[in-house]
């Protein structure tokens, strides 16, 4: 299916459609559009970032620029829109990418672990450990020990929203559910966590980019 201008191709194995196919798609038609154009939009914005991979990234939802200088030992610098990554050696194009994320995971294990705390205190919740790591499709989770993971990608994304992931685990300490009560309680701390629940999902594709 592709839509190109005003008209939406459909190809089909047999070239034609029933009458039931093609009334689905008549009655349709706006959520397929809708569903479409989000997911091209993802898709183009994925191909802009992994094509420029090695010199831009993002940090707390803003496009960075990211710069390697030669220097004493392996630091970085981040402020405003550039990342400076120092390394005593040049760094090769291929390595450049590996170099980029274990920076970022460095920066999101400091902001993380700042906010977590800010919010814990705030909501009165305490958990045990934290540990924020690689995770394929998770932002955050919560165990019955009352460990919380949370994902370094999160540092991409707007601080809102990682803030949102940070309440949102918090809450499973009282509420390990999905319950009414669980939202109920997240809304309590984040009110407006609906929207930010459908903004996490437009960024899906930055987890596991570096990969
Ligand atoms: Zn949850």
């Amino acid at each position: 299916m592709t839509f190109a201008g005003n008209v939406l191709q459909v190809e089909t194995y047999t070239g034609s459609l029933s009458p039931l196919e093609f009334d689905f798609l008549k009655q349709n038609t706006d959520w397929i559009l809708k569903h479409y154009k989000r997911q091209a939009s993802s898709w183009n914005q994925q191909m802009r970032f992994v094509q420029h991979i090695t010199n831009q990234t993002l940090i707390f939802g803003q496009m960075v620029k990211v710069e390697f200088v030669q220097g004493v030992n392996y630091s970085y610098h981040f402020k405003e829109n550039l990342l400076t990554i120092q390394a005593p050696v040049v760094i090769a194009e291929a390595r450049k990418k590996k170099l980029i994320s274990s920076v970022l995971h460095k920066i999101a294990h400091a902001y993380l672990t700042k906010t977590i705390q800010h919010w814990s205190q705030k909501t009165g919740l305490f958990f045990k450990d934290l540990k924020v790591k690689n995770h394929r499709s998770k932002w955050g989770s919560c165990s019955s020990l009352k460990n919380i993971n949370l994902n370094w990608h999160l540092v991409m994304v707007d601080k809102s929203l990682a803030e949102y992931v940070v309440i949102h685990e918090l809450m499973h300490l009282k509420e390990m559910n999905h319950s009414p009560a669980f939202w109920k309680a997240v809304a309590q701390f984040y009110p407006d966590y609906k929207k930010a629940k459908t903004q996490l999902g437009e960024m899906q594709w930055i987890i596991g980019i570096y990969e």
